[in-house]
Order: structure tokens, then C-alpha cells, then sequence
């Protein structure tokens, strides 16, 4: 009895192993499947402005990864915001939906250094959605570093020269209306 029973678990241990290793094999296919899905972002082009500006056609309809410092206004539309964001000497209008802004606290002006963001998108060339403009549809936005206020001192001799002419100015003013006056004077005299 005992030998028989010693038989019957020998004979299921392998196939316990066998069951142990399928299930091993479909996690492992799971997590296979899924792993593109995170990985996408990793390799994801980071364009530059210039780039997308300059080679329009090879990014369109592409889906890339773009960082720059937001500048001007941010600017509502609906459900939506426009967001500009300067990457050398250009800017892209980047659309997305208000939920994915994030915390923007500076945006670029005399006063701002804007936030610095990176953005993930779709890059239209010239988006039929938005008057034939060059833009990104982002579905991905994220503050990569923080602006600041900007101080600008004020130039000291720009100041005394801005004195100096304002002076100069009222000074010739009044020598001309005095010289007016005198010739008046002197016509009626005559
Ligand atoms: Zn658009």
C-alpha cells in the first residue's frame, strides 16, 4: 500500500513542476507584453525646435518628446490650454487637455524665467484642427526645473543719460518759447 501510495506522488510531482513552470512562463509573457508599453517612453525622439521646424515633414504625425521654458500666456480653450514653449530661438504652441498641465508657476517674460517642461506628443506640421499651424497634441506634460523672477538692475549711466536729455529737453523748450516771446515783443514794437 505504502509503495503504491510512494508511486502516486511520484507520479504528480513532475506534473506539479510542469504546472509551476507554465505559470512561471505566462507571467513572464504578461510582463513581456507589458513592458513595451512603459518602455515607450524611453525611446521616444527628443526633438528640438529647430528640428521640427526645419525638418517639418519627417516629424509629422510623429509621436516625440519636446522641452523647452514656457513662455508668454497660457491660454484656455474649453477643456483645453495652449501653452508656448521656446527651445533656442523658437517656439512650438503645444494644445493639451487642462488635466494634464501641470503646476506651471513662472511662464517666460522681462519679469520671468518660464518653468522648464517636457512635453510628449503627436507633432502636426500644419494641424487642421488649429488654422494650419505647426504644433504638438501633448498627452504628457511635466516641470523638469523650476523659473524664477528675473531682477533687472538698473543701468546707472542709461539712468544719468535719460536725466541729462529729459533736462536738455525742457531746457530748449523754454529757451524757444522765451525766443518767441522776445520776437513778438519786439514785432509788436515795431
Ligand atoms: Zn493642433
Amino acid at each position: 500500500m505504502s509503495n503504491s501510495m510512494n508511486y502516486m506522488n511520484n507520479c504528480a510531482r513532475p506534473h506539479k513542476k510542469a504546472r509551476a513552470f507554465a505559470f512561471f512562463l505566462i507571467q513572464f509573457f504578461i510582463i513581456g507584453c507589458l513592458f513595451p508599453v512603459f518602455a515607450q517612453d524611453d525611446t521616444l525622439p527628443l526633438v528640438t525646435a529647430d528640428q521640427l521646424i526645419d525638418d517639418a515633414a519627417k516629424w509629422d504625425g510623429k509621436r516625440v518628446e519636446f522641452e523647452g521654458e514656457v513662455i508668454g500666456d497660457i491660454m484656455a480653450r474649453g477643456g483645453y490650454v495652449w501653452i508656448n514653449v521656446l527651445d533656442g530661438d523658437s517656439a512650438i504652441g503645444i494644445w493639451l487637455p487642462k488635466s494634464l498641465v501641470p503646476n506651471i508657476r513662472f511662464t517666460g517674460q522681462y519679469f520671468a524665467k518660464g518653468d522648464k517642461v517636457e512635453i510628449h506628443g503627436i507633432m502636426h506640421r500644419a494641424c487642421q484642427d488649429h488654422g494650419g499651424d505647426l504644433d504638438i497634441h501633448a498627452d504628457y506634460a511635466a516641470i523638469l526645473e523650476e523659473g524664477t523672477k528675473v531682477l533687472h538692475p538698473i543701468q546707472r549711466d542709461r539712468l544719468w543719460w535719460g536725466i541729462t536729455l529729459g533736462v536738455a529737453s525742457i531746457l530748449s523748450v523754454g529757451f524757444w518759447r522765451y525766443r518767441e516771446r522776445q520776437l513778438l515783443l519786439k514785432r509788436s514794437r515795431e
